[in-house]
């Protein structure tokens, strides 16, 4: 196995699809709401594909779009042009897509991941261009005939999706699961997406080959193998995992095996833990992409895209960097803090609320000190304002507490009523310690200090 892995190294690139949550859908004014919804309520003449109905762009999508490539330090394209992709499938009433091709609206960009070892890499992205989704599928057993059916909802037909491409970089799959996650942060930092994996708002694709590990005597560098494994159709982040996973352990054995492997398009079976073939490619599917007729070409001007960088917020790497720098966190607790923008600014809110108070306070309550208890002490916030939190902080600290005696001879019925946890924590679990505890404090009126507490119950306890 280690053997392998230093032979072989696995070629993955990501397409990744992401509804924008816009009001409107991308070439009509229909509602996009679909989730939860009765089928077939949000539609009209142009996105049920009636022949001569005429589309109409949504600017905010494309604004979206354009904040997405944005983040991802791309290049905004200062005219850009809808193509139709040709296709014939049931959920796809027109016969063809509206999407981008040959112009797309933001180019080459970039976003830097950690690899298994924790070292930083450079995934760089060839494109983010704007599309439409399709109607929704939905197979039905037993209506109809015994075979089932299949039912078209036209809810989702027609709703803005994005689409982001990366160039084959990734070599790990902890790389996939940092992009994953930091393209998820993104658009919620963004607000164009609530990019929820389980409701279908963020998809992943991805292309997965193996090479040799090309050492330097190898005339060409980081060729790119002939074939490539597209995993599609795989609605679960988890599932795409496992399935590239088992696909760098397929290919890496075929190749070792001098088996050759061809283009292919498979899928996840989760029961057997494993891919299957749904498509063989013979050669790349000819979309037939031409210039859509109905919509002119769009000219994104500079004085727009000006605008739109000033109202990026800061982005989640950039955060984490600033709170380190500012308040000398460490870099995992600023990873947590910056998950979400509402989490940070809670965080910097509490702060803001000790400096404002004593320098005495401000010392002993560091932001550090701020950012552990914060982590650690699961509560609602949005039930407990920043300042309240500081409070309880203080509070907890200036407790007035309980004699010893009173602590002890309170530690000591703890013990004897709770025979149970008292042996669970013998025998190594540790939860039932912090349920000794909450009994100890409601003995004495929640008067105790916790740390006082613990300190009593281990003493006893040994
Ligand atoms: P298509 O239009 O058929 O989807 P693209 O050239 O746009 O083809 O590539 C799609 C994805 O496949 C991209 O993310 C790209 O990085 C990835 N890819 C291309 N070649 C390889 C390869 N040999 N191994 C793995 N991924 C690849
Ligand atoms: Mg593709």
């Amino acid at each position: 196995m280690k053997t392998r892995q230093r032979q072989h190294e696995p070629v993955i690139g990501l397409e990744v699809h992401v509804e924008l949550n816009t009001e409107s859908k991308m070439f009509c004014s229909n509602s996009t709401q679909y989730f939860g919804q009765t089928p077939n309520i949000h539609t009209c003449p142009v996105c049920l594909g009636f022949p001569g109905a005429l589309p109409y762009t949504n600017k905010k999508a494309i604004e979206y779009c354009i904040k997405i490539g944005l983040a991802l330090g791309c290049e905004i394209a200062e005219e850009t042009v809808f193509e139709r992709k040709n296709y014939f499938y049931s959920d796809l009433p027109k016969g063809y897509q509206i999407s981008q091709y040959r112009w797309p609206l933001c180019r080459g960009g970039r976003m830097v991941v950690k690899n298994k070892v924790g070292e930083e890499r450079e995934i760089r992205v060839n494109r983010v261009h704007m599309e439409e989704d399709t109607a929704k599928l939905v197979h039905q057993f037993g209506i109809s005939n015994s075979k089932g059916a299949t039912l078209i909802d036209f809810n989702r037909s027609g709703v803005p999706l994005v689409e982001i491409v990366t160039e084959p970089d990734f070599r790990d799959l902890a790389e996939i699961r940092d992009y994953a996650k930091k393209l998820q942060q993104v658009m919620r930092y963004l607000g164009v997406s609530n990019a929820d994996m389980e409701k279908g708002d963020m998809r992943l694709e991805a292309n997965v080959s193996v090479r040799q590990v090309q050492s330097s005597k190898f005339k060409v560098q980081n060729e790119l193998p002939k074939y490539r494994i597209e995993l599609k159709n795989i609605n679960s982040f988890r599932f795409m995992v496992a399935a590239v996973q088992y696909e760098i352990e397929r290919q890496i054995e075929a190749l070792e095996k001098g088996e050759k492997l061809v283009q292919e398009t498979r899928g996840w079976d989760e029961n057997n833990r494993r891919t299957y073939v749904q498509r063989v490619k013979e050669e790349a599917t000819d979309y037939r992409y031409f210039p859509e007729p109905d919509i002119p070409p769009i000219e994104i001007d500079k004085d727009i895209e000006t605008e739109l960088r000033r109202q990026m917020p800061e982005l989640p790497w950039e955060k984490t960097e600033r709170l380190i720098q500012e308040y000398s966190l460490s870099s995992s607790q600023a990873r947590v803090l910056s998950e979400t923008q509402e989490f940070a600014d809670y965080f910097e809110e509490a702060v803001k609320v000790v400096n404002s108070l004593s320098l005495s306070l401000s010392l002993s309550l560091s932001p550090v000190r701020i950012a552990n208890v914060l982590i650690n002490k699961k509560f609602d916030r949005e039930q407990v304002l920043p300042a309240r939190f500081v409070e309880m902080i203080r509070e907890e600290e200036d407790r007035p507490g309980v004699s010893s005696e009173e602590l002890e001879g309170a530690v000591h019925s703890v013990i004897a009523e709770n025979t149970k946890a008292v042996a669970d924590y013998r025998k190594g679990k540790e939860a039932s310690l912090q349920f000794l505890l909450g009994q100890v404090m409601a003995k004495t009126r929640g008067q105790s200090n916790p740390v006082a507490i613990r300190e009593a119950l281990l003493r006893n306890l040994r």
